[in-house]
């Protein structure tokens, strides 16, 4: 059985610790690879072998930092259906939803191609007299990523492509659950032209986290997962002194006011819960209609085209979403969904007896609906992370309004309606971070931000865009004076002794 090891100074290596996990294609249930977990040494070789690359990569001009990426662009395309299937026989995605994770990841190193530009800074002259200001951005020197099992794409990339583009070295530690696309990608910035050492993928669990976070040469820390883990790898970043973006679970909400086109709403709903098994951080896991008229028709939209939904492998083109990643993932969402029952909400569609024919040991879990969930269920209160959506009916818009605005996530919401009064005041007023206007997942495309609120980051900054060239680097700031010089002074006749 292959073991996955890590990829260090530009070659990938066998593991040391003597420690390992198993790798599981979802969709059959069976360990099909193991990877290594790294511990203390291989986390050294790896910080070792950035902090030889980093000072080269970071003098080398921007242009040519830029031109890594537009090869690695290329070289993506090249290998985006290879790519795509390692993606899904270890996630369980589609290939399609693969390609998906892999262009948004694509993007973001387009977005650093513009890295000489985006570096540019300030400049005041005559701050004073005879004085000049300006900053000038440098790179933290090495930065660590660690990434979900969602994305294993998209997310890194998210993180080592500004990070790298930057000027900095890069350790990535992805998640456990699907590493081989991470190790791909690093190997395909090799193939661009990438010095060895300066982006490497160091396999493992919480103690190669626990190790990047203690290491003093370290300099910054982008986390994305579950919030609890979030929240830890922000206090312990900030403890031992390094700039740290963790970004954490959410519950997105859709808003339908009674004017929006209710075809169109229920479509965007199959999408956005379903994709990819709800198996994204910004899926839609709970629906408000405003209006019981609307609530009604809503559910009667919904509930025939959750039962057409195609469940299967990834294999199967035909399929709408996969299995779940885990075991443990498919028996906390039936859980979940018990527990659902229990607080008393409507189980519309019943996916629960889900058994896929030829794929009977799988992870995979049919498309539930409920209705009148409340929100003081732990349907509602918590991530489900799975093919489940909920109904929470409102009163009126102020009673909808107020659900996103008092759950503790706020990653992202959408509001459909042909009322742009409503939309202009929700956009305005809802401590969310990302919203969509009559867009189910309002995902910001790579020159803008990616970012929520509330629980839902922990950190100022947020991924690509901007906010990813500010968290990247730090800045200078240098104030100069020159004393009168050659055009006050010089004398231009042969120098003698006065
Ligand atoms: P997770 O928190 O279990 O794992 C994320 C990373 O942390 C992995 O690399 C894992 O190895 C590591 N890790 C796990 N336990 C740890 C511990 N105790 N100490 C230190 N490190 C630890 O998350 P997951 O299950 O891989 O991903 C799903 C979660 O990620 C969901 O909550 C989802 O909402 C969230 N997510 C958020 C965003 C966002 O942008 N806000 C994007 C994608 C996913």
């Amino acid at each position: 059985m292959d073991t996955i090891g890590h990829f260090i100074d530009g070659a990938r290596i066998a593991g040391t610790s003597g420690r390992k996990a198993d790798v599981y294609d979802p969709a059959t249930g069976q360990v099909t690879k193991t990877v290594a977990l790294a511990g203390a040494d291989e986390l050294q070789r790896a910080v070792d072998a950035a902090k030889a690359a980093q000072p080269g990569w970071a003098a080398t001009n921007p242009q040519r930092r830029a031109r890594v990426f537009m090869k690695y662009v290329q070289l993506l395309n090249d290998n985006m259906q290879e790519l795509a299937e390692l993606l899904s026989s270890e996630h369980g995605k589609t290939v399609e939803d693969s390609k998906g994770d892999i262009q948004r990841g694509l993007e973001v190193a387009e977005f650093v191609i513009g890295i000489p530009h985006l570096m540019k800074s300030e400049f005041t002259e005559g701050a004073g007299p005879g004085i000049d200001m300006y900053s000038i951005r440098q790179p933290v020197g090495i930065g660590a990523g660690i990434t979900p099992f969602n994305f294993p794409a998209m997310i890194p990339m998210w993180m080592f492509a500004p990070a790298v583009a930057c000027g900095n070295a890069f350790i990535l530690k992805p998640s456990e659950r699907d590493p081989s696309v991470p190790m791909r990608l690093a190997e395909l910035m090799m193939e661009a032209g990438l010095p060895k050492g300066v982006l490497q993928v160091v396999n493992g669990d919480r103690q190669a986290v626990d190790g990047l976070l203690q290491h003093p040469d370290i300099g910054a820390v982008s986390f994305v997962g579950s919030t609890p883990i979030a929240a830890h790898v922000y206090a312990e970043a900030a403890r031992h002194g390094k700039r740290a973006q963790t970004f954490g679970g959410a519950k997105n909400h859709m808003i339908i006011m009674p004017d929006a086109d209710l075809d169109q709403a229920a479509d965007a709903l199959i999408g956005a819960g379903y994709g990819s098994a709800g198996e994204r951080c910004m899926a839609i896991s709970v629906a408000v209609p405003v209006g019981e008229e609307t609530a009604n028709a809503l559910i009667e939209k919904l509930t025939p085209r959750i039962e057409a939904l195609k469940i299967g492998p990834a294999s199967d083109s035909e399929a709408d979403f996969g299995p779940v990643v885990t075991r443990e993932a498919k028996e906390k969402i039936l859980g979940l969904i018990e527990k659902g029952v229990s607080e008393g909400a409507k189980l519309v569609v019943d996916g629960r007896g889900f058994s896929m024919q030829g794929y009977e040991d799988g992870f995979f879990v049919g498309a539930c609906l409920f209705d009148h969930v409340t929100r003081d269920m732990d349907i509602y209160t918590q991530e489900i992370f799975g093919p489940v959506l909920s109904v929470v009916r409102a009163r009126d818009y102020d009673e909808a309004l107020s659900l996103p605005t008092e759950h503790e996530y706020g990653n992202g919401v959408a509001i459909y309606t042909r009322d742009g009064d409503a939309a202009r005041d929700f956009a305005a007023r809802v401590p969310v971070g990302m919203i969509g206007i009559n867009v189910p997942i309002p995902t910001p495309m790579a020159y803008h931000s990616f970012g929520g609120w509330k629980r839902s980051v922990f950190g100022d900054l947020n991924q690509h865009g901007p906010d990813s060239i500010k968290f990247w680097t730090r800045t200078k700031t240098v104030t100069s004076r020159w004393p009168s010089g050659i055009k006050d002074g010089a004398e231009f006749s042969m120098p003698v002794m006065r």
